[in-house]
């Protein structure tokens, strides 16, 4: 018997397998924070996400693991321990499950966590603090075209040098502990089933123009720390971006520009190229009359380039101004070719 059978016979099964075989109440295998069954200790370091099926967990004191490493954990047992008792109590090699896992009693749907955006005028301040990645290193905040916030984007820096980004939204969900439903920041991002599109990043600037009757091109790159990078060295232009990176192009409200001309100038990467073009097709068809140029970076730029690495005392602003105002449609069609 392998630790790979074991895990593909009790796959989807984790929570009923654990609640028979530790005693421990069902609520303890809700994706919820609260106390650590393992480390038997704390107020909320732990949860069970059950990714996939396959008993997932995470306690930011005693670490994470999936449904084998739990039931080992939690029984004190070695490997070979772990293996023999659950193929005992799955019946893989007997043939003879010790649990009847459908009669199990199922688990009670948790009601789903709604977004609610933009968030009030009264809502109380978030507290960007994250439970596994501890405060971010930055937070971004997206406004809607009155000027309330939508969302945070919090980039967090982890030990192993990687970078994780998450969207804190205001939304109505329920509470763990007393069941009730309220309200408060959660780490979810608005997507497609919200129907509703995202705000621009840096959308105020545009409504300020806006409503001074300006007429400023708008630069549309990617990523929120490369649109501050760009407010700071194109102040002629108003710098905006979206949220999500490439692939959630869609999911963001355009329509705000029309009438504008645009820029657009991703990474200098595969999905910055094809994101310059679905960002193009986006603004032309919902707005055919405005100009639309594609900027791709200079030649001699390195792969991922983009202008958050102009580095502001060396490099030659006034050339990348000219460069970026007189790259068109058609250059960028000659370099991909
Ligand atoms: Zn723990």
């Amino acid at each position: 018997m392998t630790v790979q059978s074991i895990k593909a016979k009790a796959r989807g099964q984790w929570k009923q397998v654990l609640v028979y075989s530790t005693g421990l109440p069902q609520s303890v295998f809700r994706d919820v924070h609260q106390p650590c069954p393992l480390c038997k200790d704390g107020d909320d370091r732990y949860r069970f996400d059950n990714k996939k099926g396959s008993g997932t967990y995470f306690c930011n004191r005693c670490g994470a693991g999936d449904g084998f490493k739990f039931f080992k954990k939690f029984h004190s047992l070695d490997e070979d321990g772990a293996i023999d008792k659950l193929d005992e109590i799955l019946g893989i090699s007997s043939g003879d499950p010790k649990i009847n896992l459908s009669a199990v009693e199922t688990f009670k749907s948790v009601p789903e966590t709604t977004v609610v955006v933009p968030a009030p005028v009264g809502a109380p301040k978030p507290n960007f603090y994250h439970y596994k990645h501890g405060n971010p290193s930055k937070v971004w905040t997206y406004y809607d075209m009155l000027g309330n916030v939508f969302f945070h984007i919090c980039r967090f820096d982890l030990a192993d040098g990687k970078k994780d980004v998450l969207p804190l939204t205001y939304c109505h969900y329920q509470d763990f502990r007393s069941k009730a439903m309220a309200y408060g920041w959660r780490w979810k991002g608005v997507t497609k089933s919200d129907g509703v599109k995202r705000p621009l990043y840096r959308l105020n600037h545009v409504m300020d123009s806006i409503q001074a009757g300006g007429d400023e091109w708008i630069l549309v790159v990617e990523g929120e720390k490369t649109a501050d990078a760009a407010d700071a060295l194109f102040s002629e232009l108003i710098c905006v971006t979206w949220s999500g990176g490439t692939k959630s192009i869609d999911n963001t409200d355009w329509s705000v520009l029309n009438g504008r001309n645009v820029i657009v100038f991703c990474d200098n990467d595969e999905p910055g190229h094809s994101a310059n073009i679905d960002i193009y097709n986006k603004l032309m068809l919902l707005d055919p009359t405005r100009t639309v140029r594609i900027v791709c970076a200079p030649a001699s730029k390195p792969e991922s380039w983009d202008v958050a690495d102009v580095d502001l005392k060396t490099a030659n602003v006034d050339s990348l101004k000219q460069y970026v105002s007189q790259a068109s449609f058609s250059s960028l069609q000659t370099e991909l070719d």
